[in-house]
């Protein structure tokens, strides 16, 4: 056993030493999650290189050669009978081999399958490897053929390309078919891919490094001196290609890159590997210095076409390789090598080495491959990348993974109370603690959270009860507010009586200082903005409680017109304007419509545009929107304008015009009016289907308009509306028993009900009403259910609770609101009658209860109609504020004894006094007696004063 031989042993032994150095370089090069797959590419390719080469590789490459091209004998390798120097040869080729195999777990590392590595690693160790190595290494052997390369003079002393060229070749052709990893190019280049452990990979550069010594130095077969300068060459060219790689990345990157620094120095022993044993050691330096620049440049180009090597194999083991290999031409030693050629040629034959490799390598494996990823794919699923390919390959999970599964099925189900496991004493597990007290506390936030949440709806449960307790109290208050309105605005009107009527007589009186008479005019003034406000007040608060509920009745329009040209015009008048009623010729004359709306909404802009205006016109203009349809009872447009020629309205005012209690400049100059007329007006239009709108210019006029739609109405109803119905001549003849407290009212039923047929008698109480039901036992009771002081409920109750009796009782009320129909039908009545009623109506209740036939009456020749009449004037009056016409020849048929009583009465106001002497002026006429009531009720004192004779 001599010293070359244990020299050979102990440099296979340092050969080794690079497999695990390979494997920190890659596994700690690449990230985490494939750093495991990496590793065990790297132990697999050796276990498969070891058994192959033993089998057929050292036989290919080093058998006796056949043309040159692959050897014939030696497989399956017997040490049996051979030379121990053969056999540790045999050994130390079997590492090269490994090597050779294991650069391509690198370059193609993240993206590839394990068993796809493993078909590559057989095809390397068992073809590409050893028939190239065959082609430039047969004669190591110590055998007497020569392989084809190295009989042309081919050089490369310890396997820069046979070995490293050659890695790198089946590299570039795998990735080329498996392509690069997901996410490393993109549209604005390279993106970076962060190394596991770089220290590990530096630890692996220094155990590759220290393995080339062996790989180096081994290569010579027979220990000489040379050995000593091949090891210095090798170590020197490994610091030259740290350097220059370092330089060259630093102008580059301005930063020390570990990857460069590591990838540099081992190009550089790549490079001095091919003439490690024919350079001098400066030569050495720059072979190795050129090298690792070189692996720079290479590793440019690779990532600008996009070629992705995960730790940069083929810059340094193929870029290094074909550099060191052509070095062997330039600065080698022509009598080291021994060839016989002279620079130029051994060039061109280096060149040729280095093309023959590149062919064989790269063109064998990429057909290859390009078969066997079509029958098995080589690359792994887009998802097992992600994963990773220790788990995708291997099934290693770590606690990493745990605590990933466990985050990703938090976050797909949001289940807070899941927690990663934790590993103690490792960074995992920190990491894995820390989480976890991060959802401990998003848990417990979370439940409060949840909580507050529970609480706020329950809160916002019971707020919403509360406010809809709140709404309904509310809406009772509002309808007891209206209620009380609308009474209230009946017990204010009496005071305002007083007041207004005194304060008339006393104007009129001639003692009174100017000063006086100015205070009386206040007073009064004041007294009828507040009559208007209480009438307004109660028409508003009537539109509140009944809201959508229209009156429709049927009634002549054209009537209804004149009516109020004639209220107006004695008004207009006395201000000197002119007052004209346009209707178009089309217009219908009887409509079914809600009149008394109608009538009160162009009262009030007839009373504003007059009011408004100092010269000139108020026109109110009528007709229909489109022409009348011929069918009967059809829907119709009505437009009716009111223009004047007065103050205008501001185009800044017009905003404020339909807002309650708002009145323009103009109004406020006037000093009377409450701004609330114009808003009961668009309400009430609104009410009726329409849009009351305004055109205004300034100092020139105003002009107010809405459309509604009515009903036509066929004339023949109209007359069977209008005609008086009577009961047929051989009807029974019902009592009926009138209780009301007003004996006007009384009257008029009396003289109503006597016309139609009935027999009558009346009470002006209840209790005189039950006196006379016991006694007589009329069918029918008509019962004002408002008698002041007198129980009338109660009345009906004990009438309605004798089984004895059928006497029915129809309500009179002057209630105008729909629901109290219910309560009074519920306080045991029949059916109910609206003050003030229409007699027909009247008539079919009181038919439809007692179950009597009727006909119509001559309307002409009646005296019923007129009454009923005067009976519904008076309500209508109470909106137009108009008194009947009356003049100084109505009273002729009065005592002139009630006439001077009733004079003396109004200039003292004495109400009551005045309602005597009406009573008694009713006995002698009534129509004149209900006249003189209205201007009473309408404080016109002075007007009555004037008329009296
Ligand atoms: P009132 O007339 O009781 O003040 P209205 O609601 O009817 O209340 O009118 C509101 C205001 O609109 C009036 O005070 C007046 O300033 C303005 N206005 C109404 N009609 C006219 C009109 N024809 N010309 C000028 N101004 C008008």
């Amino acid at each position: 056993m001599n010293s070359s031989y244990l020299w050979s042993i102990f440099s296979t032994f340092l050969v080794f030493l690079m497999q695990p150095g390979f494997m920190c370089l890659e596994s700690g090069l690449t990230r985490t999650k494939n750093s495991v797959n990496v590793a065990l590419k790297n132990t697999v390719d050796l276990g498969i290189s070891i058994l192959l080469f033993w089998a057929i590789g050292y036989g290919i490459a080093f058998g006796n050669s056949q043309f040159g091209i692959w050897g014939t004998n030696y497989f399956f390798f017997d040490p049996e009978g051979i030379d121990p120097h053969q056999v540790v040869f045999f050994i130390f080729q079997m590492m090269f081999c490994s090597t050779a195999a294991t650069i391509v777990s690198g370059a193609t590392a993240e993206r590839m399958k394990f068993r796809g590595y493993a078909i590559i690693t057989l095809l390397v160790s068992g073809a590409i490897y050893p028939i190239f190595c065959h082609w430039a290494w047969n004669s190591y052997s110590l055998r007497d053929s020569l392989g084809w390369l190295e009989s042309l003079g081919f050089v490369d002393f310890a396997g820069a390309t046979v070995v490293h060229s050659v890695g790198g070749w089946v590299s570039l052709a795998v990735i080329s078919i498996v392509g690069a990893r997901t996410g490393r190019f993109d549209a604005t280049g390279t993106r970076p891919i962060y190394s596991s452990n770089l220290s590990f990979s530096i630890l692996g550069m220094m155990l590759i490094w220290l393995g080339w010594l062996g790989f180096n130095g081994g290569s010579v077969t027979v220990l000489s001196n040379s050995v000593a300068s091949i090891i210095l060459n090798t170590m020197l060219a490994g610091a030259a290609g740290m350097m220059s790689a370092g330089a060259v990345g630093w102008l580059n990157y301005k930063t020390t890159k570990v990857e460069v620094l590591i990838n540099g120095s081992l190009a550089g022993l790549v490079s001095i590997t091919a003439v490690c044993h024919a350079v001098e050691p400066v030569l050495a330096i720059a072979t190795g210095a050129v090298g690792g620049a070189v692996s720079l440049l290479v590793s440019y180009w690779l990532r600008r076409w996009q070629i992705d090597d995960a730790v940069d194999a083929i810059p340094v083991h193929l870029g290094g390789g074909i550099w060191g290999t052509l070095a062997v031409a330039l600065w080698g030693d022509l009598e080291i090598l021994d060839t016989g050629l002279n620079r130029l040629e051994q060039l061109f034959v280096q060149l040729l080495g280095v093309i023959a490799c590149g062919l064989w390598a790269f063109g064998t494996t990429w057909i290859l491959l390009q078969a066997i990823d079509r029958l098995m794919p080589l690359r792994v699923s887009l998802e097992d990348e992600e994963r990773g390919l220790n788990i995708s390959e291997h099934q290693i999970k770590n606690a990493l993974w745990d605590m990933v599964e466990v985050m990703q099925l938090q976050a797909t189900t949001h289940d807070l109370s899941l927690r990663v496991p934790v590993e103690p004493l490792t960074e995992i597990g920190y990491v894995a603690d820390r989480y976890n007290r991060v959802i401990d506390s998003l848990e417990s936030s979370t439940k409060q959270l949840q909580e507050l949440n529970a609480n706020l709806e329950q809160k916002v449960a019971e707020r919403t009860a509360e406010l809809s307790i709140a709404k309904e109290k509310a809406e009772i208050a509002n309808q007891a507010k209206s209620s009380f309105v609308a009474n209230m605005s009946h017990e204010l009107r009496t005071p305002l009586n007083a007041i207004l009527g005194f304060t008339q007589l006393m104007t009129r009186s001639k003692n009174l200082p100017p000063r006086e008479q100015r205070h009386l005019e206040i007073v009064k003034n004041s007294g009828e903005h507040l009559l208007s406000l209480i009438d307004n007040v109660l028409d508003l608060s009537q539109i509140e409680v009944e809201k959508d509920t229209l009156r429709l009745i049927t009634f002549d329009l054209h009537e209804l017109l004149r009516d109020l040209q004639q209220m107006f015009s004695l008004k207009a008048e006395g201000k000197g304007i002119l007052l004209s009623l346009e209707i178009a010729p089309a217009t219908p004359r009887h409509i079914e419509a809600d009149r008394d709306k109608l009538r009160q909404v162009l009262t009030n802009l007839l009373n504003n545009a007059i009011k408004f205006t100092e010269r000139g016109m108020v026109t109110l203009r009528v007709s229909p929107l489109l022409e009348v349809p011929n069918d009967r009872n059809r829907q119709i447009e009505l437009v009716f304008r009111v223009e004047d020629t007065g103050k205008g309205i501001a185009p800044a005012e017009m905003d404020l015009l339909f807002k309650p209690f708002t009145q323009t400049r103009a109004g406020k100059e006037a000093g009377e009016g409450s701004g609330l007329g114009l808003a009961i007006c668009r309400k009430f239009v609104r009410l009726m289907g329409g849009e009351l709108k305004v055109d205004s210019v300034e100092h020139k006029g105003s002009a107010f308009q809405f459309e509604v739609s009515v009903n036509l109405v066929d004339s023949d109803l109209i007359s069977t509306v209008e005609k008086n119905l009577v009961l047929q001549p051989e009807q029974p003849k019902c009592r009926i028993l009138a209780v009301d407290d007003n004996v006007l009212n009384r009257e008029l039923l009396v003289k109503l009900l006597q016309q139609m047929g009935f027999q009558i008698i009346t009470a002006h109480n209840s209790q005189d009403a039950i006196a006379l039901w016991r006694e007589w036992q009329p069918h029918l009771i008509l019962m004002d259910i408002e008698i002041p002081n007198s129980n009338t409920s109660k009345a009906i109750q004990i009438i309605k609770s004798d089984s004895t009796s059928d006497t029915k009782i129809v309500a009179l009320t002057g209630s105008i609101f729909d629901r109290d129909r219910s309560d009074i039908l519920a306080m045991g009545c029949d059916d109910l009658v609206r003050k003030p009623f229409a007699a027909n109506d009247l008539f079919l209740t009181m038919t439809k209860h007692l179950g009597l036939c009727y006909t119509c009456a001559d309307k002409a020749s009646s005296p019923v109609t007129a009454l009923t009449q005067d009976v519904k004037a008076k309500g209508e009056d109470r909106a137009l504020k108009r008194s009947p016409a009356l003049n100084s020849d109505s009273f002729n048929s009065i005592s002139q004894e009630s006439l001077l009583e009733l004079r003396q009465s109004i200039m003292e106001v004495n109400l009551d006094k005045i309602g005597q002497i009406i009573e008694q002026i009713a006995a002698q006429n009534h129509q004149l007696a209900q006249k003189i009531e209205q201007h009473i009720d309408n404080f016109e004192y002075e007007h009555l004063l004037n008329l009296l004779p």
